[in-house]
């Protein structure tokens, strides 16, 4: 049965009692733009969860304004509670009648609000501080995890029942197809364009991507040379700053923001293309990471204006070069939230399935809705990520899809896993994993791809 609905209990009129300065940096003609109508309550995933008006996106704009208006501490455990709840996942802004940036409001929000959850501090210390911005750490995090593929160990961890108990178990027990062994060739720093060269491109190729997707890169550069791109992959990148900066981690978003602006200025590129949603989202708002400096931040806005999704980029190349081979398939795509909110695409990745002969696209009831993954959030919050998932994987099974597609490694992994979790045998892959395959790369696919190409 859902849960009552409550309301806020600390609400201020700070209307009547005449408007105080703001105390912190957060713009509040963004805040002031909410005219509290609700229209975007009923889109809202942890509204739908939680039914309580603090944890939908009116309750947390208007938190927001009183925190910066000083009336409620960024400290106070409910604030904090209520800011940490969102997963960010933008849907309020698609459904907002007003133009309210919810996404931007809510990371200069939490860049004031201290984390109360003692999971969110060590995910911040460990992985977004002491992992991710670091290279060879990354690359050393990265072995372990192929190599325990590699040595069969989730199978161990489901025989067992041992992913029960252990942390993050059950993202270890269930894991996508992920690149395997210890030791994989890199990627080349360019790849030459298949006939005329119609462009010159960077790749990210991103950090958690990087490590775990490598062929998920390997497979856009292939579509984005096929289809007449040279493709640039500086050796020099590292993480483009995407967890920090929606999580709230400004000093290390901005600063790895202004490193992977300085890496592809100086590749020389048209345009920078991105397969990871999160990481595209945070590119096209550098001005944004990088507002606390003033000489940066014009670079920035310039730098997020040739940023383009690579389903987005291949789109406007349209029509695409006609790919080798065909897959026999029911495909469902599952749209990610930083790529339909964040950045308002999903007709692109839909047409790139639809170039590929012999794809059957089913759409699976809510696409639109967060799997849960949310960046950081299923391992911050993994009750409310857990219900989120559990409506993802209902509607994946009653689209009656033989395998998911999508475009952010986070909801690749995490959808794997309640599938996998659930006992459903439907692999998920990236939608230029799938078109890589088209044009012809050699790499493994899962079982059920190999057997249903044609052509
Ligand atoms: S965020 Fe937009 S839709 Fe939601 S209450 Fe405010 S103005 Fe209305
Ligand atoms: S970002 Fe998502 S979870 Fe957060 S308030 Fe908006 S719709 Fe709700």
């Amino acid at each position: 049965m859902d849960r009552p609905l409550a309301t806020l209990d600390f609400q201020h009129h700070v209307q009547q009692a005449g408007v105080p300065d703001a105390v912190t940096d957060i713009d509040m003609a963004k805040v002031r733009a909410c005219i509290h109508c609700g229209l975007c309550l009923p889109k809202c995933p942890t509204f739908r969860i939680l039914r309580h008006e603090g944890d939908s996106p009116r309750g947390r704009v208007w938190q927001i304004k009183e925190a910066n208006l000083g009336l409620v501490g960024f400290d106070d455990p409910r604030f904090q509670t209520h800011i940490y709840q969102c997963f960010n996942c933008r849907a309020c802004e698609t459904a907002c009648p007003s133009g309210v940036q919810f996404g931007a409001i809510m990371e200069m929000a939490r860049a004031h609000t201290p984390p109360q959850n003692r999971r969110d501090r060590l995910v911040r210390a460990l992985l977004l501080n002491g992992l991710l911005p670091h290279r060879g750490r990354l690359v050393a995090a990265g072995v372990a995890f192929r190599t325990m593929q590699a040595l069969r160990i989730p199978a161990v961890l489901r025989r067992t029942g041992l992913w029960r108990v252990l942390p993050l178990g059950k993202f270890a027990a269930f894991p996508p197809p992920v690149d395997r062994g210890p030791l994989r060739g890199a990627l080349p720093e360019v790849m030459p364009a298949q006939g005329t060269r119609r462009a010159r491109v960077g790749l990210l190729s991103g950090c958690i991507q990087d490590q775990l997707f490598r062929s998920t890169n390997r497979r856009t550069a292939l579509a984005l040379a096929a289809n007449g791109c040279e493709v640039v992959i500086p050796r020099e990148q590292l993480c483009c700053g995407a967890l920090a900066s929606h999580a709230g981690e400004a000093a290390t978003a901005a600063r790895l923001a202004a490193q992977t602006l300085d890496v592809f200025q100086r590749a020389g590129v048209e345009a920078v293309v991105v397969n990871a949603a999160g990481c595209g989202s945070n590119m096209k708002e550098y001005d944004l990471q990088l507002r606390s400096d003033p000489t940066l931040r014009p670079a920035g806005e310039a730098f997020s204006r040739t940023v383009r999704d690579a389903s987005e980029f291949l789109a406007s190349l349209a029509p695409l070069r006609a790919p080798r081979r065909g897959l026999r398939l029911r495909v469902a795509y599952q749209d990610p939230c930083h790529l339909l909110h964040g950045q308002r695409i999903s007709q692109q990745p839909r047409q790139m399935l639809a170039a590929i002969p012999g794809v059957q696209l089913v759409e699976m009831k809510e696409a639109d809705w967060c799997c849960g993954s949310a960046g950081v959030y299923n391992l911050t919050h993994p009750e409310i990520a857990e219900a989120a998932l559990a409506w993802k994987v209902t509607n994946i099974v009653e689209s009656g899809a033989e395998l998911v597609v999508s475009a952010n490694p986070g909801c690749i992994m995490q959808i794997a896993m309640g599938l996998q979790r659930a006992g459903h045998d439907i692999p998920v892959v990236h939608v230029m994993d799938l078109l890589g395959w088209a044009y012809g790369d050699e790499g493994a696919a899962p079982r059920l791809i190999e057997a249903r190409f044609t052509g």
